[in-house]
């Protein structure tokens, strides 16, 4: 057992590292160490105030022996972050130099890392010197550094100007089944169809209150992206309804994207599609996340391979020119064979970006329960899954554009955007950097308002609950006033 002593106020951010390197637990943390035996091996860290500075010091000690030790001083005047940022740098140093392990992202804990290297640039570091302070400072594998660079020199050019306009996210919680892995506020059609006319009739009065909103202030809408769920699960009239509704509400004369998920290819048909096209759609996404069948049948999507292939022809014969594919590496039961072979299927398919996840085993899934029966994929086949992915899709013309990273993760790892140029999904920029004000409408859909000059993001939230969500709508839109108003 490693006894770590830590303040308070640090312990969230540092037990996120810690879990990385001890995940089945083997640590424990304590007050003082006074309280343990001369045997005990423990990590203290410390933060003391001098003259100008606040100096942060970490020791490793074993029966009164130092084995690592490593001090940093921070500016007083710095933020409070950069204390947290090189806290964290300290521990994972010590962590590594006990545990002999080094982490793929090295000391970032955070979803955005391309995030940090866009601030770099901004501070004028060349991309040189922010790849080095990524793999010197935070121990980036050269690897994951690279990626990091790349991401944010090809988001830049999506990023001018965009905090002068914002974004609507339109979220539809209804799906055909449950996914193993899903912990997104979506509800089966089975169950809760009878929902999704009243539920579409409260989005409207929401959409009129936002639309409002944006013009009274004289906004421009950037990109519009409609999400779940799966919004092509409900039928032809109501996805009628729904992109009437967008069309005829919101502002959209200036928007550069607009995106619907057609997710479930087993939810498309011609009809589906047409309207979709019809009412403007420039980007929709057609998501097998695995060719392989016995996949599809164990992590719950009702659908097969070929319908994947079905759903981009019909797709492709409207003139769709821009059809992202989701794929998850690290599904249970695949290896590396059944991922290479999806990958082949998906060059077949030839869509013009790729987004390749990383599973991610949430509380909220069915998947956390049923781990012991699931074979997982070991770290190692993740890893280099994703490499993998990442060889082949550059292969096709794409370049990664967008990256995060999840809570959670197998192996550690990241979820990456590739897009052929000028595929890219601009919306998932957008979200990830947050530089722009996105206004999020429907149940569980969380707006954000982003203050540029005060570097400041503020959340608001929609419950989750769809028939919450219809009954409570006008509470909904008066938590978004009392937030965009004041
Ligand atoms: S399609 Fe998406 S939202 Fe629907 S159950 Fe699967 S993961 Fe969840």
């Amino acid at each position: 057992m490693l006894y770590i002593v830590i303040p308070e106020e640090f312990r969230s951010g540092a037990e996120e590292l810690i879990k990385l390197f001890f995940p089945r637990n083997g640590y424990k943390f304590i007050e003082k160490t006074d309280i343990l035996d001369p045997n005990d091996i423990f990590i203290s860290l410390d933060i003391n105030d001098e003259n100008d500075k606040h100096e942060i010091k970490i020791c490793l000690k074993h029966e009164d022996e130092i084995l690592y030790s490593e001090s940093a001083c921070i500016e007083k005047k710095d933020e409070c972050n950069r204390i947290r940022s090189q806290a964290k740098v300290l521990l994972y140093n010590c962590l590594s130099h006990y545990t002999g392990k080094k982490l793929p992202w090295g000391a970032l804990t955070g979803i955005r890392p391309a995030k940090i290297v866009r601030s770099l640039l901004n501070m004028g570091l060349t991309s040189d010197e922010a790849y080095r302070k990524l793999t010197d400072y935070y121990k980036l594998s050269e690897n994951k550094a690279r990626l990091t660079v790349e991401v944010a020199l090809n988001e830049m050019g999506f990023l001018k100007n965009a905090e002068k306009k914002v974004s609507v996210y339109i979220g539809i919680p209804f799906c055909t089944s449950r996914c193993i892995y899903c912990s997104f506020p979506s509800v089966e059609m089975s169950k809760f169809g009878n929902l999704v006319s009243d539920y579409l009739e409260a989005l409207h009065k929401e959409m009129q209150w936002v639309a409002q909103w944006i013009r009274d202030r004289n906004l421009e809408i950037d990109t519009v992206y409609i999400g779940g769920g799966t919004p092509t699960a409900i039928s032809e009239s109501h996805l009628d309804y729904l992109l009437n509704s967008v069309v005829s509400v919101l502002p959209l004369e200036n928007i550069r994207e607009f995106t619907v998920e057609a997710g479930r290819p087993d939810t498309l048909n011609f009809e589906k599609l047409n309207i979709i096209r019809n009412a403007g759609v420039t980007r929709i996404s057609i998501n097998p996340q695995t060719m392989q069948e016995k996949t599809l049948k164990l992590i719950g999507r009702n659908h097969t391979a070929s319908q994947v292939f079905e759903a981009f022809g019909m797709a492709r014969a409207l003139g769709f020119r821009n059809i992202n594919c989701d794929l998850i590496a690290g599904l249970p039961d695949e290896n590396e064979r059944d991922f290479e072979e999806t990958l082949a299927r998906i060059g077949e398919l030839s869509p013009d970006s790729v987004t390749v996840h990383t599973l991610s085993v949430k509380r909220a899934s069915r998947l956390i329960n049923e781990m012991e029966i699931i074979r997982q994929t070991d770290d190692e086949t993740v890893n280099s899954m994703v490499e993998t992915a990442g060889f082949f899709l550059r292969s096709m013309g794409m370049h990664p554009y967008y990256l995060y990273r999840q809570k959670n993760i197998l192996a550690n790892l990241e979820n990456v955007g590739y897009a052929k140029p000028g595929c890219e999904g601009i919306y998932n920029i957008l979200i990830m950097e947050e530089v722009q004000t996105i206004l999020a409408l429907g149940a569980g859909a969380s707006t954000k308002i982003v203050y540029p000059e005060e570097n400041r993001v503020e959340r608001v939230f929609n419950v989750k609950n769809v028939e919450q969500y219809i009954r409570r709508i006008d509470e909904m839109i008066q938590r978004k006033i009392k937030l965009l108003d004041t």
